[in-house]
């Protein structure tokens, strides 16, 4: 199974702004069909249903919805945000916080920024650490508890209520791009982790979280990678073409991105094996070859897992 595009989509990319957009298309022969792809948000109450193409950039393989649901249908979806992430009693979301894998997360993202930065732990601690979409707190919360200073962004006003009285942190209850200019070249690390593809203008995203950042700062980011082997097998089969989820990234699209927010010294490489699952792999059609586990690991090894980690410094 394989991408093919038509040229004749008149739009410009909204990561590199390239023209010459292309349709997705999926199967192959004559059973070659768009993925269209209805979305459901709730709207004052009320579902509001709005069908969207997946289209994709010939220049950077950027794939994303056309049209893009519009900011404020986003800002009344994500006011919701304990509900869509199970975390909307208080008992949901203090287990959420106090899971004892909060812990080795922040150390193994922390351990590989620290490796590929050749920083130490110490620099990372000398400002703020913001988690941009933390809903409930767990990844700042275990960062907290190893003496880091963390800020939590959320729109969901009762989470950063709970986040801010169960975690201690300081907390930012609103959208992203609205963050006061006071806190401008404060953060040594800023994480944006499974949620860089909900945003509607991921570049504006990265610019500001670029302001944000002491220099020499890093942000980390985690998004599902569609240039993953699952999804060129089986695009329906890729799971990640969640409610709202808007934007797609490959390995070379999410480095366009760094570099259209002028970051530098940008690493992209796959996520660890352990966020992998296996039998996601297997159900690519792997199952019905010869072939050990061993093999699969080493193609999954060659950059191609199911999720991306991307880090740039200012
Ligand atoms: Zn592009």
């Amino acid at each position: 199974m394989s991408f093919v595009g038509y040229q004749d989509v008149n739009l410009h990319c909204p990561v590199c702004g390239a023209g010459n957009q292309e349709l997705t298309l999926c199967g192959g022969g004559s059973y070659l069909s768009v993925p269209r792809r209805l979305r459901v948000y709730s709207q004052n109450g009320q579902n509001v249903i709005m069908e969207s193409t997946l289209l994709h950039c010939s220049a950077c393989s950027l794939q994303y919805l056309n049209p893009m649901p519009p900011r404020e249908i986003l800002e009344n979806h994500y006011k919701n945000s304990a509900l869509l992430h199970g975390t909307y009693t208080l008992e949901r979301f203090l287990s959420a916080i106090n899971d004892v894998d909060n812990k080795k997360d922040v150390n193994t993202v922390m351990d590989w920024l620290c490796t590929t930065f050749q920083q130490n732990r110490d620099f990372f601690s000398s400002g703020y650490l913001m988690d941009v979409g933390c809903n409930a707190g767990g990844f700042i919360k275990a960062a907290k508890d190893m003496g880091m200073k963390c800020l939590g962004i959320e729109i969901d006003q009762k989470l950063c209520d709970w986040n801010k009285t169960f975690i201690g942190c300081e907390v930012f209850a609103g959208m992203f791009e609205d963050i006061p200019e006071t806190y401008n070249d404060s953060a040594s690390v800023i994480v944006i982790k499974d949620s860089l593809e909900h945003h509607l203008t991921p570049v504006t995203t990265l610019s500001i979280a670029r302001r944000l950042l002491k220099e020499g700062g890093v942000l980390f980011v985690e998004v599902p990678n569609i240039g993953c082997l699952l999804a060129q097998h089986n695009i329906e089969a890729f799971g990640w073409f969640e409610a709202d989820h808007l934007v797609y990234f490959s390995k070379n699209s999410i480095r366009t991105a760094f570099e259209k927010s002028k970051f530098t010294n940008i690493v992209v490489s796959s996520a660890p094996a352990s966020n992998l699952d296996r039998s996601d792999v297997i159900v690519t059609g792997l199952g019905h070859v010869d072939v050990s586990w061993s093999e699969v690991e080493k193609l999954i090894a060659q950059e191609k897992g199911r999720k991306l980690w991307c880090a740039g410094r200012k």
